[in-house]
């Protein structure tokens, strides 16, 4: 965990020196992207942003962490990622994890 927190962080900071469209970056808008509610719960004391995904929002494989099995193209889902990640939110949204919803609500 504590190496691979760094190795992200080592990369952002890279990022931050070599870009050159930091005057382009637009601010994210996952709401907006994939529709739905938005809405935060907590697992084992942590806080996890989870966002509902619509079925013609699903257009690739992914798999569920929960089953282990495949959530299908097409497949109304839900994405979940830390809602207080140290890296910020869009790092945290970037290893954002696909779940079957009631996989999710059983985790
Ligand atoms: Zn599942």
């Amino acid at each position: 965990m504590a190496r691979s927190n760094r190795s992200r962080s080592r990369r952002g900071d890279q990022r931050r020196r070599t870009s050159k469209h930091a005057a382009e970056h637009v601010p994210l808008d996952v709401e907006r992207l994939m529709g739905g509610a938005r809405r935060v719960e907590t697992r084992r004391g942590i806080q996890y942003t989870v966002q509902p995904i619509r079925p013609e929002r699903a257009q690739k494989t992914c798999i569920c962490p929960g089953c282990g099995r495949d959530v299908g193209i097409g497949v109304a889902h839900v994405a979940v990622w830390r809602a207080d990640s140290i890296m910020g939110d869009e790092s945290a949204l970037a290893d954002r994890r696909h779940w079957h919803a009631p996989c999710w609500r059983s985790a």
